[in-house]
């Protein structure tokens, strides 16, 4: 097994030290490594959550479809230029589209949002798309309408814990879909959970080894937290430090990656943000969905900044960055094209 490939880091050499290393020792390695070809910078991302209606059933998601109490809603387009003005106009020139699978959300519906934003940011700003499974073909038209980003988790490296937990998908089926979106030249961004139940230490460096082969431009790794009206909702929260310590071993990996501070981290440790900011991590996602809309969008229970909104957090965000270490930086902060191959 290959343990070398041009530009990343060396997979035998971090599985080493994340075996051996002090925690604190193995962050500190992938801070200087985060900071060697990233600097202190920490890239915006204005995030968006278009819909809360949602087809699957994921075992860990409060929006999965057989949840009745989650109150659902689908943003209409108005709405989403207004949001999308208001965060261009607070400097914010990323803007993600997450939501659940959706087949209100039609391909043409999602093609016409693309080419209204770009006509909304000048043409200034990236477009990324988090909005899971979908045909090759309606990829292709998003890509063609002008988004250029697309996230999407794979979860688990477990295929066994992925087709337990996502009932009817299976993890060569979004391993597929992840290879469709870089023949289709997105920017590829990915990721996975940490602590779900019954995952092991195993199941996790496996998941770093899949980022590592893949070569992700984008990874978001952020802990489980339980949702009461799931079939996970009385399972306990990992510790933060299980996070930290992915987070740190995927820094290492792949040196160029853009990986966010997630919002879940903020939620399970007051300062889950900083601690991974200052371990790897170089990207935040201030939450800019306007405030009745977020509420409604219960992955979790909890969720951090769900009471303001997310452009009143920016000053918030600053702070916490420089607890860091770190300083905001805006733009569109494209992947270093790319995390070599
Ligand atoms: N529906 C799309 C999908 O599944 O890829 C995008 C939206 S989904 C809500 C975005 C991410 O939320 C998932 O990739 C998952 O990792 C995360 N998520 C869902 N439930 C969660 C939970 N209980 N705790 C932490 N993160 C969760
Ligand atoms: Fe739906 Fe995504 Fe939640 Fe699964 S994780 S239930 S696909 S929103």
């Amino acid at each position: 097994m290959s343990t070398t490939k041009p530009g990343r880091g060396n997979w035998a050499e971090v599985l080493e030290w994340s075996r051996t290393l002090p925690l604190s020792e193995f962050k500190a390695r992938a801070d200087a490594v985060c900071r060697q070809h990233h600097g202190a910078g920490v890239w915006l991302r204005g995030l968006i959550e278009v819909s809360s209606y949602c087809t699957e059933s994921c075992w860990y998601c409060g929006l999965r479809a057989p949840n009745s109490q989650a109150r659902r809603y689908r943003m209409d387009t108005a709405t989403l230029l207004e949001t999308v003005r208001a965060g261009y106009a607070a400097g914010l020139r990323t803007f993600v589209l997450q939501g659940g699978e959706d087949p209100a959300l039609g391909p043409e519906l999602v093609a016409g949002w693309i080419e209204a934003i770009r006509h909304a940011t000048n043409d200034e700003a990236a477009i990324t798309l988090s909005l899971g499974l979908q045909s090759r073909q309606t990829y292709r038209l998003w890509r063609e309408a002008g988004a250029q980003r697309y996230l999407m988790r794979f979860e688990t490296a477990n295929p066994q814990l992925f087709e337990r937990y996502r009932p009817g998908t299976t993890l060569a089926e979004r391993l597929r879909a992840l290879e469709w979106l870089r023949e289709l030249d997105y920017e590829v961004g990915s990721g996975f959970l940490v602590g779900l139940p019954e995952e092991n230490q195993t199941d996790r460096e496996a998941a770093w080894r899949l980022c590592w082969e893949f070569g992700f431009d984008m990874v978001g790794i952020g802990p489980f937290i339980p949702h009461p009206a799931t079939p996970l909702g009385t399972t306990e929260r990992p510790p933060l430090e299980l996070c930290e310590q992915s987070v740190a071993a995927v820094r290492l990996l792949l040196p160029l990656a853009h990986m966010p501070a997630t919002t879940a981290a903020g939620t399970l440790h007051p300062k889950g943000r900083e601690a991974v900011l200052a371990g790897g991590a170089n990207v935040l996602m201030p939450d800019i969905t306007p405030i009745p809309m977020k509420k409604d969008y219960e992955l979790y229970p909890g969720k951090v900044c769900v009471d303001e909104s997310g452009l009143a957090c920016l000053p918030c965000l600053d702070l916490r960055v420089r607890t860091a270490g770190k300083v905001i930086r805006h733009g569109v902060g494209s992947a270093p094209r790319r995390v070599a191959r």
